[in-house]
């Protein structure tokens, strides 16, 4: 029995410290993570780990079930493997002397090619501060249910996005208990933000780095400008998250993923029903050897 690319797995267990928050207070952490998600069929990758590394026909890598050199599939055909439109378009930026092994941004380019782009930092595109937001934490960014507010406000005070943050600040509590209701009663706001809810956005920005290099990328001048959005209350499912390092840091997959989600309730306003499951598809499977393994381990 051949063995999964240990560098692979190491990636998922101590990288991507890039999406992280400290508050973990939803409801919904009470359920396991990775519990019932609407999956593709997980055969073809049981059947590709069965057979072990393999060539790429590109590059000729030793890799199993995607050579994250080439961005193609290893051992796996594509029809087995789920393809995912995205609501959004992400862009995904990478550290230069990130081992690409070691990333999971390469699931998501593989399962939503059409929608996913990865830049090798310094080459990153001019991006609209109005209608771009980039997925990073710190004092000034905003929830995802309020981006939405910030982005209009940009469009209509010129990019001046400082009153914003403050202002959200302030009428936070009151915000809170107003949401549910404007959404389900489509008031006279909700209908106003209708016309322009799916066209500002136009990019999702991720930073796809180890912590210690994450502060380069953030801090150059063309992310500046860009309205900061925060996931706050999600956990990670790293089956080895690093000592010291708060469990709601999450790896690349996992934040791309639960943006996506409160995006599509948030701001699509629709309920959501496993759209973007199949973004976790490798990640999933992987986490399951893996457990499997430590569970075996531990026996012995
Ligand atoms: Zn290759």
């Amino acid at each position: 029995m051949s063995t999964l690319d240990k560098d692979q797995h190491f990636s998922l267990c101590c990288r991507d410290k890039t999406t992280a928050s400290c508050d973990a207070t939803n409801g919904e952490l009470a359920k396991p993570p990775l519990q019932g998600l609407q999956l593709a069929s997980h055969a073809a990758l049981e059947e590709a780990q069965q057979k072990g590394r393999m060539k790429c026909s590109k590059c000729g890598g030793s890799r199993m079930f995607f050579c994250y050199t080439c961005c193609s599939l290893v051992g796996v055909s594509q029809q087995d493997v789920p393809l995912i439109k995205l609501p959004v378009k992400i862009d995904i930026i990478k550290h230069p002397n990130e081992t690409d092994g070691k990333s999971t941004a390469i699931h998501a380019k593989i399962l939503a090619p059409s929608d996913v782009t990865i830049y090798t930092y310094p080459c990153i595109p001019e991006f609209e501060t109005d209608a771009v937001v980039l997925v990073f934490p710190g004092p000034g960014s905003v929830s995802v249910q309020d981006m939405m507010q910030c982005l209009r406000d940009r469009g209509s005070d010129g990019g001046c996005h400082e009153p914003c943050a403050k202002r959200l600040k302030s009428e936070h509590v009151q915000g809170a208990t107003n949401t549910v209701a404007s959404l389900e009663s489509g008031t006279q706001n909700e209908t106003k933000g209708c016309e322009s809810k799916v066209y500002p956005l136009q990019r999702v920005v991720f930073i796809d780095s180890t912590w210690n290099q994450t502060n380069k990328i953030r801090t150059d001048e063309r992310l500046q400008d860009l309205l900061q959005v925060e996931l706050k209350t999600r956990k990670t499912c790293f089956w080895r998250h690093q000592k010291g390092k708060p469990d709601t840091y999450l790896s690349t997959i996992e934040a791309i993923y639960y943006f996506l989600r409160d995006y599509h309730e948030h701001w699509l306003s629709q309920e959501y029903d496993g759209e973007y499951d199949n973004l976790l598809y490798f990640y999933s499977y992987l986490h399951t050897v893996i457990n499997k393994a430590k569970t075996l381990a531990g026996k012995t």
